[in-house]
């Protein structure tokens, strides 16, 4: 077996990739963000993942949620298009629209009608994807289904949700050879989050040096899930949309810090400070 190497991202290493925006260029140059998830009492993750998607640069930004979110949404971001099925829950996954990269999972549930909705979406999906939270959990629970993720997908688990999908290990060694070969196997990009989150793909692993303990706060992933999505809608590489959106989300929280405090900190904080974090890249 050959050693992983690791490289430290920070500020100059996200700039060998980044596009700033072009002059002559419109919404439909930066893509069409599919967000999906959500249940009664959580439509909360997929308007913040919305509205991080947008944030990121989204040309366009679509929720899929059930009907109960259907108000929430539209009047908590009036940017974001929304598109409901099932009533709260999800109950099936189809649509008309052709988005150009989807963030799956978030507040979702694992309720039966649900996985069954999840399983049959994707069999037929051809789209790529940026799989978090409820859609994890039921893939852990369903690992053959994992056979059905398109090939460069990002997975962005928490470390519970990891230990759900490749098991228990003794120690951090362990646990980064889990998800290096989990990651092999399945050709996807792994994103683990934790303090130094760390994005594996084949075989390399990068090191975030952005964030701070604000940073543990109800909704901060699914802001990181908006991101993410919104920068592959923008035509990223999935490494690279997962480099970046991990860098971003982590200076965005840095820089809220100064007037908002570790303890105060809130997901809606860290979206707000995204376009000051952007402007850091220059
Ligand atoms: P989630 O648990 O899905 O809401 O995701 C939490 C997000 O906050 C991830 O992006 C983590 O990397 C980040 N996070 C949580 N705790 C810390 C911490 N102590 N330092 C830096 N980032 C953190
Ligand atoms: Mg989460």
């Amino acid at each position: 077996e050959t050693e992983t190497e690791y490289e430290l991202i920070a500020k100059n290493e996200v700039l060998q990739f980044y596009r700033p925006r072009t002059k002559y260029s419109h919404k439909g140059t930066y893509g069409h963000s599919l967000i999906i998830g959500g249940s009664y009492g959580k439509i909360g993750a997929v308007t913040l993942a919305s509205k991080s998607a947008l944030k990121a640069g989204s040309g366009l930004v679509t929720a899929y949620v059930p009907e109960c979110g259907y108000q929430i949404v539209q009047t908590s971001v009036p940017e974001v298009m929304v598109l409901t099925n099932g009533e709260s829950l999800i109950e099936a996954i189809d649509f008309e629209i052709e988005p150009t990269v989807i963030g799956i999972g978030i507040g979702m549930g694992t309720e039966d009608k649900t996985v069954k909705a999840l399983e049959k979406f994707l069999k037929v999906n051809k789209m790529p994807l940026v799989v978090d939270a409820d859609a994890l959990n039921i893939l852990s629970k369903n690992q053959n289904l994992l056979q059905f993720l398109p090939k460069e997908s990002i997975l962005t688990p928490h470390p519970k949700e990891l230990e759900r999908l490749v098991g228990k290990w003794k120690d951090d060694f362990e646990k980064l050879k889990k998800v290096k070969e989990f990651s092999e196997k399945q050709n996807v990009v792994m994103v683990i989050k934790g303090a130094h989150t760390i994005t594996f793909f084949k075989g390399r692993g990068y090191i975030n040096t952005t964030g701070n303990p604000g940073m543990a706060t109800a909704g901060s992933g699914d802001t990181l899930t908006g991101i993410i999505t919104g920068l592959v809608a923008q035509g990223y590489p999935s490494l690279h949309a997962a480099i970046l959106g991990v860098y971003i989300h982590g200076k965005s929280a840095d820089l809220s810090i100064a007037n908002k405090g570790y303890q105060a900190l809130t997901a809606t904080d860290i979206i707000e400070s995204m376009g000051s974090a952007f402007i850091d890249l220059f």
